[in-house]
């Protein structure tokens, strides 16, 4: 009787959005009806798509957003100590972005000016002096250039280290 060939184990893939504005998941989504294939390869763990509120062990992390907040600090290194691969998705993760606008602002002030007074609500997250890109804080192993990166590049990306490839560089669109 011959052996049945064991199913490949799926990769477990976890996606986040610190300081960004979801623009790079959207672009992730526009990969579209390859969503269908790209499911019979991974498992999503904690997502926006998935709506799981803690990240676990996997093999893939997509970060977007840079970090302005104690709780985007708290967040990326549950990241960096479950993923084994993680990936600074977009220009906010790479270099701080557009959020990193506000780093010539005293933070205070500008809190004050937004709402009139410095909230100190405990509930709310205890906002950083400067936005930071991720890679001051942990260490990141691959990079995906572009605001957002073009679905090609997720789908690039991710066909590179589903087959244990070095990823080829970002496809960055100027346009
Ligand atoms: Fe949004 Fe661009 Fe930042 Fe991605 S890189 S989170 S699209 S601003």
């Amino acid at each position: 009787m011959n052996a049945e060939t064991p199913t490949p184990r799926k990769l477990r893939v976890a996606t986040v959005s610190l300081a960004g504005c979801f623009g790079c998941h959207m672009s992730f989504l526009d990969i579209d009806e390859r969503l269908f294939e790209l499911i019979e390869h991974i498992q999503f763990d904690r997502s926006p798509l998935t709506d799981i509120k803690t990240v676990g062990p996997c093999d893939i992390g997509l970060i977007e957003g840079g970090l302005c907040n104690a709780e985007n600090v708290e967040v990326l290194r549950a990241f960096r100590a479950n993923c084994r691969v993680l990936v600074a998705v977009g220009a906010c993760a790479i270099t701080g972005g557009l959020p990193a606008l506000r780093n010539h602002l005293d933070v205070g002030d500008m809190l004050q000016a937004v709402y009139g007074e410095v909230p100190n609500d405990p509930e709310l997250p205890l906002p950083l002096n400067k936005v930071h890109p991720i890679h001051e804080v942990v260490r990141i192993d691959h990079s995906l250039p572009g605001c957002p990166p073009p679905a090609d590049a997720f789908w690039q990306l991710l066909q590179d280290l589903m087959a244990g490839r070095e990823p080829a560089p970002g496809l960055i669109r100027y346009d």
